[in-house]
């Protein structure tokens, strides 16, 4: 059987050192930093994590990003970005680290303002995090490279000004962690991305800022939003 329309472009990302991560899937962690749920109004105990996903074509590794449509509130949130080899569902978290390929900086984008009309109506949250361009990242690096990164910052300046800084030590579900209850929902897959959420300090962004992010022993990322 043949397909009707031209097969759509697979989304990928770079490696360090050569290739390309294909890109299956993307799951997005909420308030996994307890200084970032508090500034979202958040009680940040140790509630199970939650989950909400962007579609696989709106992480990109380009410098550009356009300003997206229907917003006035556009905000950064800087991330550690977890790229999977293998997959697997009811996984332990003591074996979810070999499921990692690698990891990257990513940002995830979000329509502040959407998000927040979509809190106050009870209405999902597709809108105001994935829309296109939404999910900036950086090359992955190799976990055989640099090992599985358990503390080290994570920072994001806009046009030089540190806007955030905070440790992955910091996060309420450490990347092990979240990989264990995420395969509890959906069968973890290769190619599938997590980004493990964000410190605080998120903020407006506009048309012209430069985003420089950045992850202690994991690498940078560099935007422009235009
Ligand atoms: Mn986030």
């Amino acid at each position: 059987m043949h397909y009707v329309i031209p097969l759509p472009p697979q989304a990928a990302l770079p490696v360090l050192g050569g290739g390309l991560f294909p890109i299956r899937r993307v799951f997005c962690v909420g308030r996994n930093y307890a200084d970032h749920a508090r500034e979202m109004g958040a009680d940040p105990s140790r509630e199970p994590p939650f989950f909400f996903t962007k579609p696989a074509d709106a992480v990109t590794d380009r410098s550009r990003i356009p300003y997206p449509p229907a917003t006035a509130n556009l905000h950064h949130e800087i991330e550690l970005v977890v790229g999977l080899a293998t997959g697997g569902a009811d996984v332990d978290a003591d074996a979810a680290l070999a499921l990692v390929y690698g990891y990257g900086v990513g940002v995830d984008l979000t329509r502040r303002d959407l998000q927040d009309v979509a809190k106050k109506g009870g209405k999902p949250w597709d809108m105001a995090k994935g829309f296109d361009f939404s999910g900036p990242c950086g090359p992955l690096a190799r976990a055989a490279e640099i090992g599985h990164p358990g503390s080290g910052a994570i920072t994001l300046a806009v046009n030089g000004q540190e806007r955030q800084r905070g440790d992955l030590s910091q996060m309420i579900w450490s990347v092990a962690e979240v990989l264990a209850h995420l395969s509890r929902l959906v069968t973890l897959a290769p190619g599938d991305l997590v980004f493990t959420g964000t410190p605080a300090g998120v903020g407006p962004v506009a048309r012209g800022d430069r985003l420089f992010g950045r992850v202690d022993g994991v690498g940078e990322i560099d935007l422009a939003i235009v």
